[in-house]
């Protein structure tokens, strides 16, 4: 299935936002059976680490595969790294990953257009990635899904009510993490929004760099004295909270702004704990605000 996501994004508006839209319109399970092609001028435009990370979340979608064509920001971003053919050797290998891109004229057992000026800073309100909606929205009505009790157990157990605003929900614990955006660039746009801030009084705010390659980078050019500052914890890297590792749980019925992929019952550690899944920026301005904001306003 290719996947054009087309135009371009707003300001606010990154790679996680992008894949909760594919995942809500197309499903949980929507990519049985396919292997998911991302393109279009938005992933065209985007780095290799924005790439990642909806490549990192087609799993979520239900898609074995999730890959983006080769083309010169891939090769910009293998080159010179260890165990990348040197020389000769490299250029012989991008002529290789060249010739092994979709042809233009391919043919696909479904296409899907995406017009990436519609996305929005999005937040899941549910028990799955795909239970989502852009951050002005309202909750949607069960009735609306083609699985209503689906969405019913969903509400049950966020103690939401359909049709009211998740803009403004207080949180508990914010984390920026994991595979999916705990990148070097995902740093970035958190720092940005926390420079100079401070974590709102009684939140928990924690910074799990996705490998310690990204920490040390992170610390070279001192992100880490940011997120300190402000108040979050900078920790090593891991999975942390993604999935509950050693005391990174949630306690109760805690409301958790998360940069990770999963938002299922239980993943943080807490059988009645909550998770809203949202970009690292938007993590960032839910720790100092103490509620879900809009990024936009703050970037
Ligand atoms: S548990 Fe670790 S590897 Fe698995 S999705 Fe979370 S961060 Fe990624």
């Amino acid at each position: 299935r290719r996947i054009n996501v087309n135009g371009a994004l707003s300001q606010g508006v990154y790679a996680k936002d992008v894949i909760l839209n594919i995942i809500r319109r197309l499903g949980v399970a929507g990519g049985k059976g396919f292997a998911y092609e991302y393109g279009g001028a938005v992933v065209e435009k985007m780095s290799m680490e924005e790439r990642m990370t909806i490549c990192n979340m087609s799993i979520e979608g239900g898609a074995l595969v999730g890959y983006v064509n080769p083309d010169a920001t891939t090769f910009e971003f293998l080159k010179g790294r260890e165990f990348v053919p040197k020389g000769e050797g490299f250029d012989r290998a991008v002529a290789y990953w060249r010739s092994v891109t979709s042809d233009p004229d391919a043919r696909y057992d479904d296409v899907v257009n995406m017009d990436g000026a519609k996305v929005e800073p999005t937040v899941t309100w549910g028990i799955n990635p795909g239970q989502a909606v852009g951050i002005s929205e309202k909750l949607p009505l069960p009735e609306e899904f083609s699985d209503p009790e689906g969405a019913k157990k969903a509400y049950e157990h966020m103690g939401w009510r359909p049709g009211s605003a998740i803009l403004g929900t207080p949180i508990n614990v914010a984390f920026v993490g994991s595979c999916t955006n705990s990148r070097l660039s995902d740093l970035r746009a958190a720092a940005k929004i926390a420079k100079g801030k401070k974590v709102h009084p009684g939140i928990r705010a924690l910074v799990v760099p996705g490998s310690a390659g990204v920490k040390a980078l992170a610390e070279k050019e001192g992100l880490h004295k940011i997120f300190i500052e402000a108040g979050f914890e900078w920790r090593a890297a891991g999975c942390s909270m993604c999935l509950a590792m050693n005391p990174d749980k949630l306690q109760g019925r805690e409301i958790c702004a998360s940069s990770s992929n999963r938002n299922f019952v239980g993943r943080q550690g807490s059988p009645g704990g909550r998770t809203i899944l949202m970009s690292p920026a938007m993590v960032a301005a839910a720790a100092v605000n103490g509620k879900i904001v809009d990024v936009r306003e703050y970037a």
